[in-house]
C-alpha cells in the first residue's frame, strides 16, 4: 500500500515538473524551450536522452565532462538560439579536457560573432551518443485536428525526400508500427549489408510517449526530436526542441 501511494506521488510530481517548465517559459515570454528544458520533459515522459549538465565556466565544463565521460559534446544554451550548429554552437567528439577547453572557447567566440545579442545561459556538456541510424520524431499542432505525430529517418530522408508519416494524436501502438513501416526508407531500419537492424520497439515507445506528452500538454505547438540515434538495442535522443503556442 505504502509503495502504491509513493509511486502515485512520483507520478504527480512528474506531471508537475513538465507544467512548471512550460509555465516558467511562458512567464518569461519565451516561446521556445531550451534543449535542457525539452530534454527534462522528455525524461519525465520516458523518452531516452543523452546525459547532460550545464556549465557556467570553462573549468566547470571540464569537471562535468570528466564526470559524464569522454567522448563528450558541448553546445550553446541560449533562449535566442534555436538552430545551434548554424552559428557554430555545437562541437562533438571531444576526447579530453584540452578538447573541452578549446570547444568551450570556440563556441563562445562563435556566438559572440554570429549572434552577438544572444543571452547565454551556459554551455551544455553532454554524453556523446555513438553514431548509428538516425530517425526523427516530431509533433505539430494542427488548428483543426489538434496535435499530429510525425516519423521519418534522419537527414536527407526527411529534409530532401520528405519521406515521413503522420498520425493524429493520441496514437495507438498499431498506429506507431504503421508510422514506422510506412516510410519508404523502412528497409534501412530492418538492417542491410553490414548495418544491424534498428530497435523498432524503442522507436515505437518514443512515438507513444511523444503522443502522450503533446496530448497532455496542449500548449505545445511544435516538438522535434532530431536526431534520435537508434541502436540494435535502445535509442537516444541527442537534440530536442519544443515550441510553445
Ligand atoms: P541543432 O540545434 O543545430 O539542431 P544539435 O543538437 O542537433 O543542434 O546538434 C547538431 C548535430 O550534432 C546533430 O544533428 C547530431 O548529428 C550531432 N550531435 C549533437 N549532439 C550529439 C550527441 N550528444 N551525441 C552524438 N551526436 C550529437
Ligand atoms: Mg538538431
Amino acid at each position: 500500500m505504502l509503495i502504491d501511494n509513493h509511486s502515485h506521488l512520483v507520478e504527480l510530481s512528474v506531471l508537475n515538473e513538465t507544467s512548471r517548465i512550460i509555465s516558467q517559459a511562458s512567464k518569461e515570454g519565451r516561446k521556445s524551450l531550451l534543449e535542457t528544458e525539452a530534454k527534462t520533459i522528455c525524461i519525465e515522459y520516458g523518452i531516452p536522452v543523452t546525459r547532460f549538465e550545464v556549465a557556467k565556466t570553462e573549468d566547470e565544463a571540464v569537471r562535468l565532462a570528466q564526470d559524464i565521460g569522454f567522448p563528450t559534446v558541448l553546445k550553446i544554451v541560449s533562449p535566442d538560439i534555436i538552430h545551434k550548429s548554424d552559428i557554430g554552437g555545437v562541437v562533438i567528439g571531444l576526447k579530453n579536457a584540452e578538447d573541452v577547453r578549446k570547444a568551450y572557447n570556440s563556441i563562445m567566440q562563435n556566438v559572440k560573432r554570429n549572434a552577438p545579442k544572444a543571452r547565454i545561459v551556459g554551455i551544455l556538456v553532454q554524453e556523446m551518443a555513438p553514431s548509428s541510424t538516425e530517425v526523427i520524431v516530431g509533433a505539430i499542432k494542427d488548428p483543426q485536428f489538434g496535435p499530429a505525430i510525425m516519423f521519418g529517418l534522419g537527414g536527407v530522408f526527411v529534409e530532401v525526400l520528405k519521406d515521413v508519416t503522420f498520425r493524429v494524436a493520441p496514437i495507438t501502438k498499431d498506429d506507431a508500427y504503421e508510422m514506422i513501416n510506412g516510410v519508404k526508407a523502412y528497409p534501412l531500419l530492418k538492417g542491410y549489408r553490414n548495418n544491424a537492424p534498428a530497435d523498432i520497439e524503442a522507436i515505437t515507445e518514443i512515438l507513444l510517449d511523444t503522443s502522450r506528452l503533446v496530448t497532455d500538454h496542449t500548449e505545445i505547438k511544435e516538438l522535434d526530436l532530431n536526431p534520435i540515434i537508434v541502436y540494435e538495442k535502445g535509442a537516444k535522443t541527442v537534440d530536442a526542441r519544443i515550441i510553445l503556442q
